[in-house]
């Protein structure tokens, strides 16, 4: 009898792999590299070459914009200086009324009763004398059509005919405003306290009133309503 030798059998087939090492592990992004190997410097560099004179003098040309600024320095010169001049001219108008009338002085004025004083040439006083500052505007004291006329006692003056049948006299003027205007609201300019005509030195507007284009009588009780 042959003695068997029993060789043990590499019994091979038991390799257990042990991938037992717990969880499994995940693949992160190794991929992330890729990006930066198409920037390489080659392409740069040929260009570098290129332009290195350029910036140089690309840099010194942008400057040159900074002196066509200036411009808007036109804007502020032109605008402000016009609308400041328009207000002044309305507030010196100051419209009043009362009673059957406008006051005929637009501004401050001042005046007493002296209807019949003397005067010259042995006259009886036949207006008001509103004493105002000379350039003062005079209005219209009714709606109607304006005169202008002159003489040598009242020097410039103005009549209103007036819509209700009335006339209205201002002298001493020294200037007219609205001449040959015809018809004119109650309240227009028609001309400027002065001292022309006999009043020379003392402003003022002589206003007379002539019922029915009549003779005049007292306007004082007039302007004391409407003044
Ligand atoms: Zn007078």
């Amino acid at each position: 009898m042959r003695k068997q030798l029993l060789f043990p059998t590499l019994l091979t087939g038991g390799l257990l792999v042990v991938a037992a090492t717990t969880g499994s592990t995940h693949d992160g992004g190794a991929d992330a590299a890729t990006n930066e190997i198409e920037v390489s410097a080659q392409p740069i560099a040929v260009r570098r070459d290129v332009r290195s004179p350029d910036p140089t003098t690309t840099t010194t040309a942008p400057p040159p914009p900074p002196t066509t600024v200036p411009p808007p320095p036109e804007t502020t010169t032109t605008a402000p200086p016009a609308p400041e001049p328009e207000p002044e001219p309305a507030p010196e108008v100051e419209i009043r009324a009362g009673g059957a009338i406008v006051c005929p002085v637009a501004g401050p004025v001042e005046f007493t009763d002296t209807w019949g004083a003397s005067r010259s040439g042995g006259r009886g006083h036949q207006g008001t004398d509103m004493m105002a500052d000379y350039g003062t505007p005079t209005v219209a004291p009714v709606s109607g059509t304006v005169e202008h006329r002159s003489s040598s006692l009242g020097g410039m003056s103005w009549y209103v005919h007036g819509d209700d049948g009335d006339t209205y006299y201002g002298a001493h003027l020294s200037g007219y405003e609205n001449e040959g205007a015809g018809w004119v609201e109650a309240g227009t300019v028609i001309g400027y306290v002065g001292d022309s005509g006999n009043a020379a030195g003392t402003p003022h507007l002589h206003f007379e009133y002539q019922p029915g284009g009549g003779s005049a009588e007292n306007s004082y009780p007039l302007v004391t309503a409407a003044c």
